[in-house]
């Protein structure tokens, strides 16, 4: 398939300015939002491709070679396999339409792929932190705010997170403190030289004579840390919230990894979730099937009032909008959607007996006819 031109992919004129073009990408970033469409692959090639656009056509430098030379041009610039995610660098501005946290989730939905080159592994820095934090359908429905106590490595207390007992801290002698050695060697080429990390400092450049006694030259030790963390509502089991900069210190005064938050979702007794839709099996009498009525429904963040029609089924389902979940960087709600189970009274008194038994003369007359009418109608709800 040939590809589309960057200007047709956003919908914008060949003279469009930045403004504009940011407001194009904006509205398909929104309509191919990955929650909204969950598992579809098409979305997912239209947000990439929409992304690619954006990426080229925000960068006045970039605009100006594609103008000039089409794809042809630009396509180098994205190596090998053309345009992957590590070639976007716009991961702000998804942050600012969809808010903060979006890109972590994003990462979790697209694979390791996605925002690779935002936690490229410097030396030094700390190991990332898994923790899971087990939410239920209600702190989904609306998000929540938790405290988390979780063992994170932070600097020596004794040392300062030097390392080093003294404070003597000497740059490594083999490398002159530069962390890397080069080797030349011999090739069928000629001369090749090669740089590799220094085996005698492990490419830190420097050298700890003295040790501290208590991390033994890590710099670091384990501490007890309360940490907030802010869940959007509409997350979903497995998705992860990342924490930027609070997992363990790196070795020696290193940058801080992140702490991953792996969300778990409970069961509830009563709610079964769909989506963002609430499923709520809701038990009525008899005579509430039959004469109609007006019902108290509890819904994840309270109850509403909904009326039974008379002459009500059971398994009959009803929509109530927006009683759902919040979808995730979204202001559109799910439903809740109400199944009715008429309940068969049990362990009747003298006096109900002998109503039944006269409305067994009435219902005699009746004709019911075994058919399959209940499964269209589940069909034609969900369609
Ligand atoms: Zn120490
Ligand atoms: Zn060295």
């Amino acid at each position: 398939m040939a590809k589309r031109d960057y200007y047709e992919v956003l919908g914008v004129e060949k003279n469009a300015d930045d403004a504009t073009i940011k407001k194009a990408y904006r509205k398909l970033a929104m309509q191919f939002h990955p929650d909204k469409n969950p598992d579809n692959k098409e979305a997912e090639e239209k947000f990439k491709e929409a992304s690619e656009a954006y990426e080229v056509l925000s960068d006045s430098s970039k605009r100006q070679v594609y103008d000039q030379y089409g794809h042809a041009g630009i396509d180098s610039q994205f190596g090998g396999g053309g345009f992957s995610w590590d070639n976007f660098t716009h991961f702000n501005d998804l942050n600012d339409i969809f808010g903060d946290g979006f890109s972590s989730i994003f990462e979790n939905l697209f694979g390791g792929g996605f925002g690779g080159g935002r936690s490229s592994r410097t030396p030094n820095r700390g190991e990332d932190l898994q923790i899971e934090l087990s939410l239920s359908l209600k702190e989904i429905a609306t998000g929540i705010e938790k405290k988390i106590k979780i063992n994170v490595k932070d600097s020596c207390d004794k040392c300062g997170g030097s390392g080093s007992a003294d404070g003597k801290v000497d740059s490594c002698t083999q490398c002159h403190g530069t962390g890397q050695v080069r080797r030349v060697r011999q090739s069928l080429f000629g001369q090749m030289q090669t740089v590799s990390e220094c085996p005698s400092c492990r490419g830190e450049g420097k050298i700890i004579k003295n040790r501290c006694t208590k991390c033994y030259g890590e710099g670091r030790m384990a501490k007890l840390k309360e940490i907030n963390v802010k869940i959007p509502p509409g997350v979903e089991e497995g998705q992860y919230i990342r924490i930027r900069g609070q997992g363990n210190i790196g070795p020696r005064n290193g940058a801080h990894g992140d702490i991953l938050v792996l969300i778990k979702e409970r069961q509830d007794d009563t709610f079964e979730r769909d989506g963002n839709n609430i499923i709520l099996e809701f038990p009525i009498s008899f005579s509430q099937a039959v004469l109609g009525d007006e019902v108290l429904v509890p819904t994840l963040t309270g109850s509403v009032k909904m009326k039974i029609p008379a002459g009500t089924q059971s398994g009959r389902l009803f929509r109530l909008k927006g009683q759902g979940i919040q979808a995730l960087h979204s202001y559109s709600k799910g439903d809740l959607i109400v199944r009715i189970s008429v309940i068969t009274p049990t362990r009747l008194s003298r006096e109900e007996t002998d109503l039944f038994t006269r409305l067994k003369e009435f219902d005699a007359k009746r004709k019911l006819e075994p058919g399959k009418s209940f499964l269209n109608k589940l069909k034609e709800f969900f369609s």
